[in-house]
């Protein structure tokens, strides 16, 4: 009989969303005439961009016809893609970012538990809190913590508690860490880190020589000025910083499946002994011999994101879906609720009212407005006490559910 990986037991049973469907399910076969409306998850709903559609008919058909149909293509993806995002995202923002340090791949939530594959065991390892659970999920399953403890937390990780006392925002420690996650704008709290406060995260980095795992998956639902798209913008950033985007939230690419993460050729770690290693070759090793490549008609869909009117068809997506934000956070706020994120993030994070705990207020939304939510506090102990609501729905449902949420006695 086969060894298992002993540390994938340390995982915890109760996954959130699985416990999330078990209660929804119960309730709707009990009230099967209830239209129970769903906020809780992060997918969205919207089609796909003509632009995106127009191009993968196109490879389509190149891929029909024998003088244009293509095998395996490069691995780290093809050069007209690499050097799309690399204009697009990065030198238009004076990021100096080029098509080379670009990997595109399959999804940010694989990149993200990939990487682990080229750090070490020894490393302290910093998460916010609450979290993204995939971070610390895939730590665990790598052997980097010990076990939970009642709160769920484990033990060997660094927790950055984020709370309505610094508005939902992760500073930098006191302490030094060698890696450190941070997703902004953040799911679940949909706030966002300003180009301050990321300016201090850099120059904390460059101190304690900290690699920054910086997941920018909601990037393109910035709206305000001061929040920097990307964490190149800032000075120093390349020796110091992973960025991790994906083409899902941006551009309807859930079930398309395409992603990238940027390492500088200046990124640098190191062996035990000191030895000093050039990660983006490791990374390029790693992807290049366990990966083979997003499919050739995804990457075109890509790439036409970046055209005059696919940028034009995404940010209408965009917009749509933050003004459902925007319809969120007021009418909660108009009900005297506490709302954070909803302004550069697709999630509004809301403080459940009369002190009630995050599972008993999704349990009441559920009941008695029909409306789904997510426990803040599967995102981690902070998270208690508030729920996570999702803009990613139809102007209809969104709507609805706030009349019925006003209809609550709160
Ligand atoms: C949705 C999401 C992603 C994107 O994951 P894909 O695998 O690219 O679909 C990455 N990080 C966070 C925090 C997300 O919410």
């Amino acid at each position: 009989m086969a060894y298992i990986n002993e540390h994938y037991l340390k995982l915890k049973a109760g996954y959130l969303f699985p416990e999330i469907g078990r209660r929804v399910t119960a309730f709707s076969q009990a009230n099967p005439q209830a239209r129970v409306i769903r906020m809780g998850i992060g997918d969205v709903t919207e089609p796909l961009p003509p632009a995106v559609c127009q191009a993968m008919h196109k490879a389509v058909d190149e891929m029909a016809d024998r003088s244009t149909f293509r095998g395996y293509g490069p691995e780290q993806g093809y050069d007209f893609l690499r050097q799309a995002i690399a204009q697009g995202d990065y030198q238009s923002r004076s990021a100096d970012i080029s098509a080379d340090e670009i990997f595109v791949s399959d999804g940010s939530k694989c990149d993200s538990a990939n990487l682990l594959d080229v750090l070490g065991e020894r490393n302290r390892i910093a998460v916010t809190d609450p979290v993204y659970p995939v971070y610390v999920d895939t730590n665990v399953m790598a052997g980097h913590t010990g076990s939970a403890d009642d709160k769920g937390e484990y033990s060997g990780l660094t927790y950055l508690r984020t709370t309505a006392g610094n508005h939902f925002i992760a500073e930098p420690p006191q302490q030094a860490v060698d890696v450190v996650y941070l997703c902004s704008p953040n799911n679940p709290t949909g706030t966002a880190l300003t180009r301050q406060l990321l300016s201090r995260w850099v120059e904390y980095a460059r101190k304690n020589n900290t690699l920054i795992l910086y997941d920018a998956a909601y990037e393109a639902y910035i709206t305000e000025p001061e929040i920097p798209h990307s964490i190149y913008e800032i000075d120093g950033a390349r020796e110091v910083a992973i960025e991790l985007r994906s083409f899902s939230k941006l551009a309807g690419f859930t079930g398309v499946r395409c992603a990238f993460t940027v390492i500088p050729k200046a990124l640098k770690g190191r062996t035990p002994n000191g030895e000093v290693v050039d990660l983006h070759r490791l990374w390029g090793r790693r992807h290049t011999t366990k990966f083979n490549g997003v499919s050739y008609i995804t990457q075109r869909g890509a790439e036409a994101v970046y055209s005059p009117a696919g940028r034009q068809q995404v940010k209408s997506l965009v917009d749509f879906y933050m003004e459902n934000a925007a319809i969120i956070r007021q009418n909660l706020r108009e009900l005297g609720l506490g709302v954070f994120g909803g302004i550069n993030a697709p999630y509004v994070w809301m403080k459940t009212p009369g002190q009630l705990s995050s599972w008993e207020f999704f349990d009441r939304l559920l009941h008695e407005a029909h409306v789904v939510g997510t426990p803040g506090s599967g995102f981690g102990a902070s998270g208690e006490g508030y729920l996570r609501l999702s803009a990613f729905n139809s102007r209809e449902n969104v709507n609805e559910a706030m009349n019925r949420i006003k209809q609550l006695k709160l």
